[in-house]
């Protein structure tokens, strides 16, 4: 499972863009989101959002209102 941004809690800061080794996150709609064919799952774009935006858990992206 790749990373997945939880775009209701992202501020569009481009930190993960900075950190991501993969060039896996691109900015869409001033929101972060991540080429999941590209992201081999590091956790440094985890590590850097400050928002907590950042998540690998399925369950946490249904509670927030996702798929
Ligand atoms: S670091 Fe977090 S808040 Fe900043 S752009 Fe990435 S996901 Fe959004
Ligand atoms: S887990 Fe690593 S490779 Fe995947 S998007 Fe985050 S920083 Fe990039």
């Amino acid at each position: 499972m790749s990373a997945y941004i939880l775009e209701k809690l992202c501020l569009g800061c481009q930190r993960c863009v900075r950190a991501c080794p993969q060039d896996a996150i691109q900015m869409v709609a001033h929101m972060a989101n991540v080429n999941p064919e590209q992201c081999i799952e590091c956790e440094e774009c985890v590590e850097v959002c400050m928002q907590g935006a950042i998540t690998f858990r399925e369950d946490e992206r249904r509670d927030i209102g996702y798929g």
